[in-house]
């Protein structure tokens, strides 16, 4: 998505050769009418797969999934870090170990917010070792409902992550595949056609 490729250009920052700080635009300020952008090219990505569910993990894919959900006029569902004292035991969980982070958490979603009817489309702001993507993707699975795809709106690909994901054969589409960053230069290259 050139206009995202633009922006990372323009306002990302690198922290290191693989952490990027785009907090100015996507995921700490919003940038509300490019994360509608966004929202409305994962639907025109994934519009042949009768989605029902856009699914993502808080906090940062939260703005991309309300997108992607409207855009699809379905709903979106988010799995919690923390287990809430009105969630009560009817969850489906995975452990998650975060990559900026650190270190590892629960991550939960109540059981009747995903069915077996579902076509879950997930998406979320990074794609890096894939560890909170796989999560999901275990979590729909333990749900029964089918998992449709994932779109990830940046991709590092020097990382783990799509290997992951296409070992499952999980189609995976990224809006930004950075091949390698360094301070004044991000490299991008293309998207593979679904
Ligand atoms: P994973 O390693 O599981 O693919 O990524 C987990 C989460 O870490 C992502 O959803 C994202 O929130 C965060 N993350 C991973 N890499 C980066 C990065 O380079 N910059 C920022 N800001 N967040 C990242």
């Amino acid at each position: 998505m050139k206009l995202l490729e633009e922006r990372i250009r323009a306002e990302g920052r690198i922290l290191s050769d693989k952490v990027l700080k785009v907090d100015a635009f996507l995921n700490h300020q919003v940038d509300t009418m490019l994360a509608v952008e966004i929202g409305r090219e994962f639907a025109r990505l994934f519009a042949h797969e009768h989605i029902t569910k856009v699914l993502t993990i808080e906090a940062s894919g939260i703005q991309f999934a309300m997108a992607t959900g409207i855009a699809l006029n379905v709903p979106f569902v988010y799995a919690k870090k923390k287990k809430a004292v009105t969630q009560g035991d009817q969850v489906y969980a995975a452990s998650v170990h975060s990559f900026t982070r650190g270190e590892t958490y629960q991550v939960s979603i109540v059981k009747d917010y995903l069915n077996p009817e579902d076509r879950v489309l997930i998406v979320d702001d990074f794609l890096a070792t894939g560890a909170a993507l796989v999560g999901l993707a275990d979590i729909v699975a333990e749900s029964g409902a089918t998992l449709v795809g994932m779109g990830c709106v940046i991709e590092k690909t020097f990382q783990e992550g799509r290997g992951l994901i296409e070992e499952r054969g999980i189609p995976v589409q990224s809006l930004a595949r950075i091949v390698s960053m360094s301070p004044g230069q991000v490299e991008f290259t293309a998207e593979k056609p679904l």
